[in-house]
């Protein structure tokens, strides 16, 4: 028989009650300490997240990013302004001319190099 969790008033304690799947929802659980009936079920915790911890969530979701073809800039350009849009602040003043040039098919090395203070990193640098 399965073991039903319950919050027992009586007792301030939580108490497990053994019912039958039939028994469970009908007959009513008796505390196992007290004979008390007033039994609370308790239910497992309901998770509730932090709107900053959602919104956490939201940014590394896979999913905002799964339909971007890595090749097709302007697949990127559209990915980061839908990023953009959901960050909504914090922008780089740069950023509507990437999405932009990136929009119109440029190559993403060919407007980050073009933009040096992007990188920040090696600087004049020939890599291929
Ligand atoms: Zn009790």
């Amino acid at each position: 028989m399965p073991v039903y969790e319950y919050f027992c008033p009586a007792c301030q304690i939580k108490v497990g009650v053994r019912l039958s799947y039939a028994e469970y929802g009908v007959k009513k659980p008796v505390c196992p300490v007290c004979g008390g009936k007033n039994l609370k079920r308790l239910i497992g915790r309901v998770r509730i997240a932090k709107s900053e911890d959602r919104r956490l969530e939201d940014m590394s979701d896979p999913s905002l990013f799964g339909d971007v073809d890595e090749n097709d800039p302007k697949s990127i350009g559209r990915a980061l302004k839908k990023m953009g849009r959901e960050m909504g602040e914090d922008l780089p003043p740069e950023f509507d001319e990437i999405t932009a040039r990136l929009e119109a098919g440029e190559d993403p090395e060919a407007i980050e190099k073009s933009m040096p203070e992007l990188g920040g990193e090696g600087g004049g640098e020939d890599e291929e």
